[in-house]
Order: C-alpha cells, then sequence, then structure tokens
C-alpha cells in the first residue's frame, strides 16, 4: 500500500489487522512499519529537480523552452542521476527497509505537466550528444518531433515520416531503462529487492517504460492504474489513466489536427478498449482497461512480479480489484493521495477483503 506522508503506528497496526503485508513510503517508517508487522519498501523519485533548479538542468522541450514535468529535470542530467543512485544506496541503510522503489524513472507524459508540451522533450545539448553516442539520428529525430508537434500543435500537415519519431522513443526507453537498470544493481548489492513504479503498459512506450526491457532487471514492477482520479486544481493527474488518456485527446484535437470522434477513435483503437467521450474521460475510464492492461503487464514484464497499484478513493474499487485479479495478479497495491490516509480507509479496506 503506498501511502504519502507517514501513517501513525497505530494507523500501521490497524493496515496489519486488516490484512495489508507492506507500505511503500519513505525510508524514515521502516523501524515503526517493522514493529506492525508490515515490511517497507522505500520510494522516491528518479530525476527530482529540487525548488529552485537551474535552468540548463531541465528538459528541453521541441520549441526551445525549457519545461519542468512531474517535478523532474532532464533524465540525463548526470549529477541528478548520480544525487538519485546515492540518495537510494543511503535509502538502503535505514532500518527495516525491504526493498527500493523507484517513481518518475521516463519522459515526461502529456499529463505529466499543466503544460502540453513537456511532452516534447528532451532536445537539450546532453540529450542530442545522447543520441549520437547511441548511434541514432539526432537531426532526424530532431525533425520528426518537430513535424508531429507542428501538426499537433501548430496546425501543420499530419508526418508523412515517423522513423525520428520512432527514434526518438527508442532515445527515451534506452535512457530510463539506464537509470532503472543503474538503481536496481544498487538494490542488489544492498541485497533488497528493487521495484519501479510504471506508467501502464499501453501508455509506456511515450515515456520510455518498458515492462519488455525491464522484467529481467527488476523484482517487482507496479503498473499504475488509476482509473478515476479526481480533478484537483493545480494537479495534472499524472500517469492517471483517466488524465493521461483526456490530455492525449487534448493533444489531438487542440490544434486540429482530427476532430474529436476520429480522436477517441484513435485512443480506443490504441487502448483496446471502447473510452467515453471528452467530458466522461476526464472523470473516468472502463474498469475493463485495468484487466486489460494487468494482463499485458503480466505478459511482458516477467520474470518480475507484477503488482498493480490501484487508486484507494476509485468509487468503483472493487471492480477495479476483481479486473487486476482476473487477470492474473497475486497481489495488489493501493495508492492513497492525501497528506495523510483518506478518512474512510478502513471501511474501504476492510470491504475489499
Ligand atoms: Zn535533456
Amino acid at each position: 500500500m503506498y501511502v504519502a506522508g507517514e501513517p501513525s503506528r497505530q494507523d500501521l497496526q490497524e493496515l496489519s489487522g486488516l490484512g495489508i503485508t507492506g507500505i511503500l513510503g519513505p525510508a524514515s517508517m521502516g523501524e515503526r512499519a517493522r514493529e506492525a508487522g508490515l515490511e517497507l519498501y522505500a520510494c522516491g523519485g528518479a530525476f527530482p529537480a529540487g525548488d529552485h533548479p537551474p535552468q540548463e538542468d531541465l528538459a528541453l522541450d521541441i520549441r526551445g523552452r525549457r519545461q519542468l514535468w512531474f517535478g523532474s529535470c532532464c533524465p540525463n542530467h548526470q549529477p541528478t542521476r548520480e544525487r538519485n543512485l546515492e540518495g537510494y544506496r543511503a535509502m538502503a541503510q535505514a532500518p527495516g527497509v525491504s526493498g527500493l522503489v523507484m517513481d518518475g524513472a521516463r519522459f515526461s507524459s502529456p499529463a505529466s505537466s499543466l503544460d502540453l508540451d513537456s511532452v516534447f522533450t528532451c532536445f537539450c545539448p546532453r540529450c542530442m550528444g545522447k543520441m549520437d553516442a547511441l548511434g541514432l539520428d539526432p537531426e532526424r529525430i530532431r525533425a520528426g518531433v518537430s513535424a508531429l508537434y507542428a501538426w499537433l500543435r501548430e496546425g501543420g500537415e499530419r508526418p508523412r515520416e515517423w522513423r525520428g519519431v520512432h527514434q526518438w522513443l527508442d532515445f527515451r526507453r534506452i535512457c530510463a531503462g539506464e537509470h532503472l537498470k543503474d538503481f536496481a544493481c544498487i538494490a542488489r548489492e544492498e541485497g533488497l529487492a528493487a521495484g519501479a513504479f510504471f506508467f501502464p503498459p499501453s501508455l509506456g512506450r511515450l515515456v520510455g517504460q518498458s515492462y519488455r526491457d525491464m522484467g529481467d532487471s527488476l523484482d517487482v514492477i507496479f503498473p499504475m492504474l488509476y482509473p478515476a482520479y479526481p480533478e484537483k486544481p493545480g494537479d495534472p493527474g499524472t500517469a492517471c489513466l483517466n488524465w493521461e488518456l483526456f490530455a492525449m485527446g487534448r493533444l489531438l484535437t487542440l490544434g486540429g489536427a482530427m476532430g474529436h470522434s476520429e480522436a477517441l477513435r484513435a485512443l480506443s483503437g490504441w487502448m483496446g478498449v471502447e473510452l467515453p467521450p471528452p467530458a466522461q474521460l476526464r472523470r473516468e475510464v472502463p474498469r475493463a482497461l485495468v484487466g486489460k492492461e494487468t494482463a499485458r503487464a503480466i505478459r511482458e514484464g516477467k520474470p518480475a512480479q507484477i503488482v498493480p497499484i490501484l487508486q484507494l478513493d476509485d468509487p468503483k474499487l472493487e471492480a477495479s480489484m476483481a479486473q487486476a485479479e482476473a487477470a492474473g495478479a497475486q497481489a495488489l497495491a493501493f495508492f492513497a493521495w492525501e497528506p495523510a490516509l483518506p478518512g474512510n480507509w478502513k471501511q474501504v479496506l476492510a470491504r475489499t477483503r
């Protein structure tokens, strides 16, 4: 169970009594969790930008603007990556920690910031140099993503040439995978399990998270399957199925690349599930998507254990759980985004037993 903030000793005891076996949270909770008979998987972000990041640490979009996404900097900013790995080494030393979990090891998605343009990154000199070093074609990638941007955002023609875009997505996958593999080595050296929060597999290619690539390196992958994340001011709903798909719909329609029904057909085809029109999509996706994404994660993420993380305040939580379990999930995790647990968590969890 993932809880933002630090539940009290009493909360942890009660969670244990409700059949919860572990907590995903800060390393400082280790001892308290152990006392309650819970495992602690210590979580952190991958590329935290901090409070006042220098502009040059941030990702650069295809039109040359700096973009802060999910509180993160350019995924190839080496000092940030090194600091991050050192941070995980320190977390591993905290008492009571059974595993380490990395969040945000990826590139920006449509709902990773309030600005839709942050997805069109990263074209900073570091990343351009790295594309070249990896044997990719930085100029072809730049031209491909520039044409994609012009089509989606500037009223340009639909691109005829997509190889640059594919290389851009390959670049994302290679770079995110590198950092995750470095992280997994540290967990192994410390004798701990290595885990990561991942986008739903159907959206993973977009952000550079590949279940096929990472299944051998990670012990556990938590696909984030949040189907009905509520609207909150200033919160883009990053990684949530309803908000990511809603933002993709906006990308496809705002600049006139597609009409609304064409965009909906395209997104439904991509996800393999009939999606509702935008006004409903921003509120929720069909729960069948939880089952489909769980099955795909298990298929592609082997041999890593796949533990879908579900939204604790999902109004149809039982349906989402049933979908994930029918698709083969052996264990589930729950996500609660509140300063502490939401008020009715005991009733919610008791209902799910
Ligand atoms: Zn960069």
